[in-house]
């Protein structure tokens, strides 16, 4: 055995075989230089008369993640050797090249095992092709080689849902060569001492069935010609290529096919809401030597709807709980709310009987806050009243440990005087979870005047740890998301007083592309916590202007899912409500009874009015520097919100859109008098923006 190496690269051989190890410490990301490096390696043993095989194998975790994503929107990812490059060079080679997969190949990663003329891959090896996630085609010929290995029917699957292949349903399949529980590189080189001469499947053409066709119509009519479908239809025509055409003619319609889709509004906004949320982990002034608290025990007080939920999160994640009520009949409520929740997780086939049970064998109850002496962070979720927060914040003061972290999950008070109640603010965090906690991957990390880089650093970690998607806020009304929610339900609610209908909002955002419109969500929140939030807004500011007619709807008890009634009607077990011609005629004659004159809005209008309180809100909160960066506004409004992940999220869009248009927009909106002119005043950083 004789090694070389030429930067990443180490190159041994093993008899005739030369083994192309490659391993970076980026998870072995195909960037330029990797690729280099490996193209360079990959020319040198074919011209060595020694060398009759070539194994390429990654490290022993990851053979290759993919793609530099960042090189795409630099345009560096077609510089050679590009991707294609590497590619071409690898499949028509004259000696046989193996790829030794033993870990994760996504992507790019894949596409370069695909190049090769076989495969011998580890049973627990992960083979994806996510790139539909990024609203683009696997583009480095996936979308032709992988029907020709596996079929179809079965690739088209795997590009569309970015799951991973199930291998061992694959064996038979061209795809693996050899599957192996052991050492993947070593099964390689053993199978590629016994190859000779091999040709690549891409010299074979594939056949557009009868079959085929019908299963690609069938996806074409499912998928409609929604705008954010159009990834889709793109994959639909790259797989269609493969079968109908060679494959040079089918990779250069899979390339033009990727070029489109690059440049497309949808992919722009998924792969901005990808590298929002990377960014979102970095804290620009948090310094990198402090290191997060080490946490093992929890305690959360408060087993109500959002106590229980997050101690479920706890759970599920690995701490043992100690779960903490002021009296035994709370305690037995949010039990019983632990216990549903797991029993439906085994019923669901998502948690084995055995898993579930061990799992809940690490909550604990107490009715005392003596049980807080031994544990490491504490989460408060009790009642939203000032005095009830206080006290139970005075007690975790009084029993924690010393080098604990005090979080709350207040959602509307003022987390800096709480803090301030105790004797650490420093160890003081707001950790804001959202309703379902269990299953709303949104956390708001709120850090408040005196929250020390210690405290910040553990709640970024338990973020992590929790697999939430966690942003960092500052101290205001509403943090990020309540506050932007709260402009555009107001925006939403006095355009029903003016003129239009809560079905037409609805509907009009919905058409948009929001999960839910703004009045449907309020009715499965409940109308009258919107009420309650509205009388708590007036209160900080008295000369806000809301819908009227909402308030009139609350007095009806009208407050949604809960009482059948709100702004739709659920008495018919429609759970997304019907529209109710009591409620038109209650909204008319509370105009009429106001003297308002209905007008007409467009669906444009009523979505640009909504869409752009949001990004107006969101302005304020870079202004006020509630909210670190704008992509950080995005992934709130992504990640808890049910805003579409293909449009970016709020301050994209409108960046996208131009801040311009923006602008003439708020001041086109300011001259109505029915709308609240000064919401509608440009924020100083916005006016910047554009200047
Ligand atoms: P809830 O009424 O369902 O639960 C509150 C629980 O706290 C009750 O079980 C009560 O018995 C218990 N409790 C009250 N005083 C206590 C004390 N002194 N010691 C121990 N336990 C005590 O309320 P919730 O909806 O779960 O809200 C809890 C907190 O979470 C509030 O601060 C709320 O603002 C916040 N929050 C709620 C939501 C939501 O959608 N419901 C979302 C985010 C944050």
């Amino acid at each position: 055995m004789s090694m070389g190496s030429v930067n990443h690269i180490l190159i041994e051989t093993h008899g005739n075989v030369a083994v192309v190890n490659f391993q970076t410490e980026k998870l072995n990301v195909l960037s330029h230089t990797l690729r280099s490096d490996l193209y360079q390696a990959i020319e040198q043993l074919l011209a060595d008369d020694h060398v009759k095989s070539i194994v390429l194998a990654g490290s022993a975790k990851v053979f290759s993640a993919g793609a530099d994503i960042a090189e795409f929107s630099a345009g560096t990812h077609l510089n050679f050797p590009s991707l294609h490059d590497l590619i071409h060079q690898i499949s028509d080679a004259q000696k046989p090249i193996v790829a030794a997969v033993s870990g994760t190949a996504l992507g790019g990663g894949l596409e370069l095992a695909l190049a090769c003329q076989h495969r011998v891959v580890h049973a627990k090896a992960q083979l994806a092709l996510p790139e539909v996630h990024l609203g683009l085609l696997p583009g480095a010929a996936g979308t032709q080689l992988l029907p020709r290995y596996i079929g179809a029917a079965l690739a088209l699957d795997a590009i569309l849902t970015a799951k991973p292949l199930k291998l061992a349903t694959l064996t038979d399949s061209a795809l693996i060569d050899v599957l192996t529980e052991t050492d993947a590189k070593q099964a390689a080189v053993e199978f590629a001492q016994t190859l000779t001469t091999s040709t690549h499947i891409k010299h074979q053409n594939l056949e557009l069935t009868e079959e085929l066709q019908a299963l690609l119509q069938a996806k074409r009519d499912a998928l409609g010609n929604k705008p954010q479908h159009l990834v889709q239809h793109a994959i639909l025509s790259a797989v269609e290529a493969a079968l109908t055409l060679d494959f040079v003619a089918g990779f250069a319609k899979e390339q033009a096919l990727f070029q489109e889709l690059t440049s497309s509004d949808v992919s722009k906004s998924l792969r901005h809401a990808f590298f929002a949320e990377r960014e979102a982990k970095h804290i620009p002034d948090l310094d990198v030597a402090i290191q997060a608290k080490a946490i093992e025990r929890v305690a959360v007080i408060g087993a109500g709807t959002m106590g229980s939920g997050i101690a479920i999160c706890f759970l599920q994640a690995g701490f043992p709980v100690t779960l903490i009520e002021n009296q035994q009949a709370g305690l037995d409520r949010g039990l019983a709310l632990i216990a549903k929740h797991f029993a439906g997780q085994v019923a669901k086939g998502r948690l084995t009987e055995e898993k579930a049970t061990a799992i809940q064998a690490n909550l604990a109850t107490s009715l005392e806050y003596s049980a807080l002496a031994t544990v490491d962070l504490a989460v408060e979720a009790v009642f939203e009243d000032w005095d009830v927060k206080t006290s139970v914040l005075k007690h975790m003061d009084t029993h924690l440990p010393a080098h604990a972290v005090l979080a709350s999950n207040t959602s509307t008070l003022d987390l800096n005087q709480l803090a301030a109640q105790t004797s650490r603010p420093e160890s003081v965090v707001g950790l804001h979870f959202f309703s379902p906690a269990q299953i709303m991957p949104l956390l708001e990390i709120v850090r408040t005047d005196s929250t020390d880089q210690a405290t910040l650093k553990t709640a970024l970690e338990i973020g992590k740890r929790l697999k939430k998607t966690a942003v960092v806020a500052g101290v205001c009304d509403g943090f990020i998301g309540n506050r932007m929610l709260n402009a555009y339900l107001r925006i939403a609610g006095l355009l029903i007083d003016a003129g239009a209908s809560p079905y037409q909002i609805d509907r009009a955002l919905e058409n948009w592309g929001m999960a839910m419109g703004p009045f449907r969500m309020c009715d499965m929140a409940g109308n009258d916590i919107d009420y309650m939030i509205r009388k708590h807004q007036l209160k900080l500011n008295p000369t806000k202007k809301f819908s009227g007619f909402a308030d009139q709807l609350f007095e009806l008890k009208r407050f949604g899912q809960k009482t059948q009634k709100g702004w739709y009607d659920y008495s018919q077990g429609n759970r997304r409500g019907d529209v109710d011609a009591e409620v038109i005629a209650l909204i008319d004659a509370y105009r009429a009874e106001k003297g308002i004159q209905a007008q007409q809005f467009s669906d444009e209008e009523i979505v640009a009015r909504c869409i752009y309180a949001l990004a107006n809100e969101g302005f304020r909160l870079l202004e006020e520097g509630i909210a670190l960066r704008q992509s950080d506004i995005d992934v709130v409004y992504l990640a808890g919100y049910g805003f579409p992940r293909w449009r970016g999220g709020p301050m994209f869009y409108a960046t996208e859109q131009g801040l311009n248009t923006m602008i003439l927009n708020m001041q086109q909106f300011a001259q109505d008098p029915t709308t609240d002119a000064s919401f509608w005043q440009v924020p100083a950083l916005l006016a910047q923006s554009v200047a």
